[in-house]
């Protein structure tokens, strides 16, 4: 089991848990979200950046 979350600044993350399980894309739109394999969790941070600007 693991507690770390995993923090990213995009809005789409993949894990595969160093290959232990397939590839997925976990979508952080909501602002968090959890791999269903391995249970990873992950967090979408903020940047301040021009990121607005291509919405
Ligand atoms: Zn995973």
């Amino acid at each position: 089991m693991r507690n770390t979350i995993i923090k990213s600044t995009e809005e789409v993350v993949s894990c595969s848990d160093n290959g232990q399980h397939p590839l997925v894309y976990i979508n952080l739109k909501a602002g968090s979200g959890q791999c269903q394999y391995c249970g990873q969790k992950f967090s979408k941070t903020s940047k301040a950046t021009n990121e607005a600007l291509a919405a």
